[in-house]
């Protein structure tokens, strides 16, 4: 979706979403000088304004002129659950009755917000439950930075003097990043311009389960952190997991990681690979061998993500020591090695969770249900 073309439902133009270049591009377009755009970009994403009138440093006839044609419109937040542990969880209307989550997840001085890409995902990975609902369609640039500014509203942190609430950002929510290109580059720009949220690029970070081609674009113009979602040290268990390892095989998917990391500036820079353990399907001793071995092309860290268990899935997590014994074996083999804990667990905002409150309306999620009623039947019988 373009988002220098006015909103369906309003007809004015959405600022929200709008990159630097983009609003500068625009308001040369409407006859403003592009300087305009800092100032802009400032009152929206510094201040949490969404009137022209309170930009006070803009002229009383250029305040008119923009409530006439734009607009600031954030999307909406249809629930707010808290958790005991400090984690927040949004459900947000994206329109059309769709919704999708935004998690917060504190942890010591660090805050990060879980961002979603897109309703649903297409990409069907055998143990997620997004995937389990199909695709709808993809989030606007609007759509995805409004995650960041609902939040901090959401704190009250926007001038409140608290101090930053939201370091981290990751685009690990609902969805695959990489195909929403152009609405997930605008929306991380802004996350990390100066005049957007100012975050570092090692703290904004992108979580792709392997779109190759886009990740050579990707590479071209972003300088954003970079997550692989590998789940399996060999193609036959990765086909399984995550199809999209057909088109893309695991070799394919490392060196354009290699390449992603080559093209950035900081030649410190390592890419962070996804494993999700899952009892008796990735988590053997020598599945840890075998990605110690086959990752030895990238410079890397390694984040285990114990299985998320929901609804429709009959994957287990493994247990504590299974977990710690795969943990030793990559961090003998000399690689950083992180397990993720998992956070929220009363509100089901833990990863893989995310699509709880959303409407299931898609083919596949019909599917799935079709497919879980009937086993349930066929245990009744037997
Ligand atoms: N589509 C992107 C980003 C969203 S998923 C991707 O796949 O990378 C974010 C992370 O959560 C991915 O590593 C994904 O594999 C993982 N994940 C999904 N469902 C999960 C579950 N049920 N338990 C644990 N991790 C899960
Ligand atoms: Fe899509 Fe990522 Fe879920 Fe796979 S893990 S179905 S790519 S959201």
């Amino acid at each position: 979706m373009n988002e220098v073309s006015p909103s369906a439902e309003t007809e004015k133009v959405n600022l929200l979403g709008m990159s630097r270049s983009k609003m500068e591009a625009w308001l040369v377009s409407i006859g403003e000088k592009p300087f305009r755009a800092q100032q802009i970009l400032k009152w929206i994403h510094h201040t949490g304004v969404d009137d022209f009138n309170d930009m006070s440093n803009l002229g009383k006839a250029l305040r008119a002129k923009l409530s006439e044609i734009a607009e600031i419109r954030p999307p909406l937040v249809e629930r707010q659950l808290d958790s005991v542990d400090g984690t927040r969880k949004w459900a947000v209307q994206v329109g059309g009755g769709n919704l999708v989550e935004t998690v917060f997840i504190p942890d010591g001085d660090r805050g990060t917000l879980c961002v979603s890409s897109q309703v649903g995902c297409s990409l069907d990975c055998s143990f997620c439950s997004t995937g389990k609902q199909g695709f709808m369609r993809d989030l606007t640039a609007a759509e995805i930075i409004g995650q960041v500014w609902l939040a901090l509203k959401s704190f009250d942190a926007f001038q409140s003097g608290k101090g930053r609430v939201v370091t981290n950002v990751v685009m690990m929510g609902m969805g695959e990043p990489l195909l929403n290109f152009d609405n997930v580059v605008d929306a991380t720009s802004l996350m990390m311009d100066d005049f957007g949220y100012g975050l570092s690029k090692r703290r904004v970070t992108l979580s792709t389960s392997g779109v190759v081609p886009m990740l050579d674009k990707l590479g071209d113009v972003s300088e954003v952190s970079l997550a692989v979602s590998l789940h399996a040290p060999n193609d036959a268990l990765r086909n399984e997991l995550v199809p999209i390892n057909k088109r893309y095989p695991i070799a394919e998917l490392l060196a354009a990681c290699k390449r992603y990391l080559d093209k950035q500036a900081d030649r410190h820079r390592v890419v962070t690979v996804e494993y999700t353990l899952i009892a008796g399907v990735n988590d053997r001793l020598e599945h840890a061998h075998e990605l110690a071995e086959v990752l030895r092309v990238l410079p890397c860290k390694i984040n285990l993500i114990p299985f998320n268990p929901f609804p429709l899935s009959d994957y287990q997590r493994p247990s504590k020591t299974a977990i710690s014994k795969f943990w030793q074996i990559l961090n003998d083999a000399g690689y950083v090695t992180t397990v993720r804990t998992t956070r929220g667990d009363d509100i089901d905002a833990a990863c893989g969770q995310l699509a709880g409150l959303v409407q299931d309306r898609t083919r596949r999620s019909e599917r799935y249900r079709r497919q879980a009623e009937e086993q349930t039947q066929t245990i009744r019988l037997v």
